[in-house]
Order: C-alpha cells, then sequence, then structure tokens
C-alpha cells in the first residue's frame, strides 16, 4: 500500500485525490459514521466519512477516542462547514484500540494540572499539539537567525567543576554510588571529590565557556539544556530550561541591545508566518479563558495583538537610575503600592516591579540598563562611574525578564580585582582569565531562557506547559 499522507498535506491539497491512506488518533466520533482524525501535523482534524453500513459491528465499536486507526479512501470535497476536504473512507483499520472509558483526555475541558499530570497524554490534546508545535519552530527559527548571520553553534559542557556563577544554584553530578561517596578525614562525604575525583556540577549557563569560543570565532551561539536547583514553585522557574547564549566579540552593549531585539522580533515573527492556525488557535482558547475574568484583570490585547506590537514597536530602553525614579516616585500612596518598597539606588528589582513598568508605565518591552556593580555578576564590565556596570535585562509583559546580559569586563586587572572582592578562585578561572590575556577585547552577550520565549509566544501562563516534561521540585518521575 502507498505510504500515508499528514493531515495537514491532505487538507492544503489543491484539488480531490483518488485513494490517500491517513493515519492517526481519534478525537471523535459521531453518528456511527464521521470520525475527526488527528495526527499531529496540524491544529485540524480531518473529517473521516466511514461507510457504515458495510462496516461490521465489531470494528465500529472499536472507533473510540484516542484509537490509532488507518483510513484509506478518496479525498473528497466536504458539505460540512469550516473543513475544504474529507475522506471517502472504503477501508479502515484499527491499528490501536483505546479504551475510552479509561483514556484521561475525553475531548472536553482540562484543567492544566490535570494535563500536567498527564505530560505523556496532554500532547494529545489541541492546546498541546499546538504549543508543542510553535516550540518546535521557534526553536528552528533560533537557528535559522544565528546561522544566517554566520554565527558558529557550539555546544558548551553539561558537566562542568566551574561554580563561579550558581553557587547554590547547582545540582551536584556524581559517579559514585551514593553509599559509597568518598569520605574525608572527619567521615563526612567529600563532595569535591564526586566525578571521579574531581567536583562537578550541572552547568547553570554556558557563557563563561562560550565567552572564550567567542575570542576565536567572532560570534557564536549556544542553545542546550541548563540546569539550576530552583527550589521554589513559581510560574516562571524550572529546575531544567534551555537557554539561548549569543557571544559576540567587539560588540559592546548597544550593539548587544540590538541583537537581542533584533533576534526576539525575527523569531517570534518566523513562529507567527509559519504557525498561523496554531496560533490562532491558542489566541482562542486565550479569549474564552478571558470571559471568565473580571473586566478590570482582563488583557488589553489578544495574542497576536500582542506579538504583532512586540514587531512593530522599539523596546524601551531606560537605565536602571531612571527606572528607580518612576518607581520612587508612584510609591507610596500615589499611583501604585509595592509589597517591597524601592527606596533606595542599589536595590534590585523585584519581579512586582519589572511587570509594573512594562506593563503600567511603559506598555511595551523594557531593556533596562546600567545596573548596579553589586547586585549583579562577576564578569560585567565596570562603567567609568565606577557604581554601574554594563548589564541589561530585557523585560516583557506578563513574564518580567526573558533576558539577562552583558557586555562583559575584558580588562583583566579590573576583572581579577573583583574576583578577588568576592572571593571567586582565580585558579579555578585560570582558563576564563586567559582570554583577558591573550587577545582580551570587547565583547557581549546575554541569554535568553527559551521556555520565556515560548511562553510569551503561545500566551501560556505557567512555564510547566511550554515544555515537554517540566522539572520542577516533586515532579522528576517521567
Ligand atoms: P530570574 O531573575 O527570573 O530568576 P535570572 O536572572 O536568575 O532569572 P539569568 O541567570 O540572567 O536568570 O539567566 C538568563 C535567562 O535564563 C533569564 O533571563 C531567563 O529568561 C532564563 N532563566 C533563568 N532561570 C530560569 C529558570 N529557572 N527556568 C527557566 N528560565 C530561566
Ligand atoms: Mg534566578
Ligand atoms: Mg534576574
Ligand atoms: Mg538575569
Amino acid at each position: 500500500m502507498r505510504r500515508h499522507t499528514r493531515v495537514k498535506d491532505l487538507l492544503n491539497s489543491t484539488n480531490t485525490l483518488h485513494e490517500v491512506n491517513a493515519k492517526g488518533w481519534v478525537r471523535t466520533f459521531r453518528n456511527n459514521q464521521f470520525i475527526a482524525l488527528n495526527d499531529g501535523s496540524t491544529i485540524h482534524n480531518i473529517q473521516c466519512v466511514v461507510d457504515f453500513e458495510n462496516t461490521p459491528e465489531e470494528t465500529l465499536k472499536r472507533i473510540t477516542t484516542g484509537a490509532a486507526v488507518s483510513v484509506t479512501g478518496d479525498l473528497v470535497e466536504s458539505k460540512g462547514a469550516g473543513q475544504k476536504y474529507e475522506i471517502q473512507v472504503r477501508k479502515l483499520e484499527i491499528l490501536g484500540d483505546s479504551d475510552a472509558e479509561k483514556f484521561p483526555m475525553q475531548p472536553k475541558k482540562h484543567s492544566l494540572e490535570f494535563l500536567r499530570e498527564n505530560a505523556h497524554l496532554r500532547v494529545r490534546t489541541n492546546a498541546f499539539g499546538a504549543i508543542m508545535r510553535v516550540r518546535s519552530v521557534l526553536a528552528f527559527a533560533v537557528h535559522h537567525y544565528f546561522q544566517q548571520k554566520g554565527f558558529v553553534y557550539v555546544n558548551t559542557p553539561i558537566i562542568t567543576g566551574a561554580d563561579a556563577e550558581g553557587a547554590g544554584e547547582m545540582f551536584q553530578v556524581t559517579a559514585l554510588p551514593l553509599d559509597n561517596l568518598p569520605k574525608n578525614e572527619e567521615g563526612n562525604i567529600d563532595y569535591k571529590k564526586d566525578f571521579f575525583g574531581q567536583h562537578t556540577n550541572l552547568t547553570v549557563s554556558g557563557q563563561l565557556e562560550g565567552e572564550t569560543f567567542a575570542m576565536a570565532l567572532g560570534q557564536i551561539y549556544t542553545f542546550g539544556p541548563t540546569f539550576r536547583a530552583e527550589n521554589s514553585n513559581t510560574s516562571r522557574h524550572l529546575a531544567e530550561f534551555w537557554m539561548i547564549e549569543p557571544e559576540v566579540a567587539f560588540n559592546n552593549l548597544d550593539d548587544n541591545m540590538d541583537l537581542a531585539e533584533d533576534f526576539i522580533q525575527y523569531v517570534i515573527k518566523y513562529a507567527m508566518d509559519h504557525c498561523a492556525d496554531d496560533l490562532k488557535f491558542l489566541e482562542g482558547r486565550l479569549l474564552e479563558e478571558e470571559k471568565s475574568k473580571p473586566q478590570a484583570e482582563r488583557s488589553e490585547m489578544a495574542l497576536l495583538e500582542k506579538l504583532n506590537f512586540v514587531l512593530e514597536n522599539n523596546f524601551k530602553r531606560v537605565s536602571y537610575t531612571e527606572a528607580i525614579d518612576i518607581l520612587r516616585d508612584c510609591t507610596p500612596n500615589k499611583k501604585k503600592k509595592f509589597q517591597y518598597l524601592i527606596n533606595e539606588w542599589g536595590a534590585d528589582l523585584q519581579s512586582e516591579h519589572e511587570r509594573y513598568l512594562v506593563e503600567k508605565h511603559f506598555k511595551s518591552p523594557v531593556i533596562l540598563f546600567d545596573y548596579p556593580a553589586n547586585i549583579k555578576a562577576f564578569y560585567m564590565r565596570l562603567n567609568e562611574d565606577g557604581k554601574t556596570v554594563r548589564a541589561m535585562d530585557i523585560l516583557f509583559p506578563g513574564i518580567g525578564e526573558i533576558v539577562g546580559g552583558s557586555q562583559r569586563e575584558e580588562r583583566f586587572d579590573v576583572l581579577v580585582e573583583k574576583m578577588k572582592a568576592l572571593g571567586i578562585d582565580e585558579e579555578e578561572l585560570w582558563w576564563y582569565l586567559d582570554t583577558r590575556k591573550f587577545g582580551s577585547a570587547v565583547h557581549s552577550g546575554f541569554g535568553l531562557g527559551f521556555e520565556r520565549l515560548v511562553l510569551f509566544v503561545t500566551g501560556m501562563t505557567n512555564i510547566r506547559d511550554v515544555i515537554a516534561f517540566p522539572r520542577t521540585p516533586q515532579n522528576a518521575d517521567f
């Protein structure tokens, strides 16, 4: 028999066709005659009209929600509303039965919590099928953007001995059985020797390694899994997430902002061009959800409008100092009361402040730059004022921080002094310091959390819903 054709291609066919074969999973079966078949290629089901008079009763009974079936017949014009074609089935084969009583994904509205407990099956629903296709297209767009610009894709290590950046947030890696870990003289487990006699962790970022490659290849990007022992339950943090980290030699902070903005706009546009049906579906789903909210809490823009807004408007670039003035001005008792008051220059912004700036004040994505040195990482370039660093965070509506980046400190002496002040071991980072000894130059880069991007593009609100199998505390079984 001929190979089966994907439903998406059948629905996009320019003409009717004789003898096609489709394989997929039954969504619904109406009136003992109409199968809504989905094969994951598109949000749309194809209607398959079963010749029930000539199909054995036994077979008809087995056409249940979730069953895998193969249908063969003609692709004909459909009289039904909203569909161009349907399959007039001549031959129907049940490939895999599904006990409809027990199948958890019956076509009705499920809570997202329920679906999360069924991460292996939720992708059979319209919403998760759409989210996963959008995620896949966005991942391709990431590579497309950087590759067409001549960036080199670098895979930085997942297991690493360096922990200067993420102390306290790192998962340790051990190669030894847990009951046989090396002990020190006091008899306590010596975690410094758990990886074949060396201490290692799962990476929290590939930046430091990436920098060394940028200082040879010019422009590089990483795109891989990143791990943080975030022992808290927020809707924006995962213990395992994917990060995109470009790093560019000879780029300063302004170039870095330009790159980040251009990149984000490009991938969003790419998703809009290649996932129109899925995004339209997700927008409709959100509009339904909004109806149940009080007027004041409803979002001002529908999903596609929100995405278009990001494409058509420059991100607002605001210094940390300006942002603090704005926040001070509106507290207390003026426009807005924060749980955590910002009174002083130097305080770190909490997500309530970030969201206020983006959602209420600027009503636009915001790039905040020139943060106080003491609230940012050691490797960021110190400004001439001696108090601020060339850091930038990009803040998005509904998300908060989506990007963290900076121009890196390229001056050996300044970097070493900074490390000393923070108690960071120079010996451990000897290889990193080498880039400042041999041909150092201005360079910059950023990290973008891929799931936060997918959140924004799909309009979802919990990060657990945009990754296949979310890793969070108490959630690592499968
Ligand atoms: P946050 O303030 O939200 O905790 P961060 O400042 O700790 O983020 P960075 O170290 O700047 O994060 O990492 C770069 C980007 O990686 C962030 O801007 C964000 O998009 C993403 N990110 C960081 N931590 C997580 C996480 N636990 N889960 C998902 N994405 C994350
Ligand atoms: Mg964090
Ligand atoms: Mg942050
Ligand atoms: Mg950050």
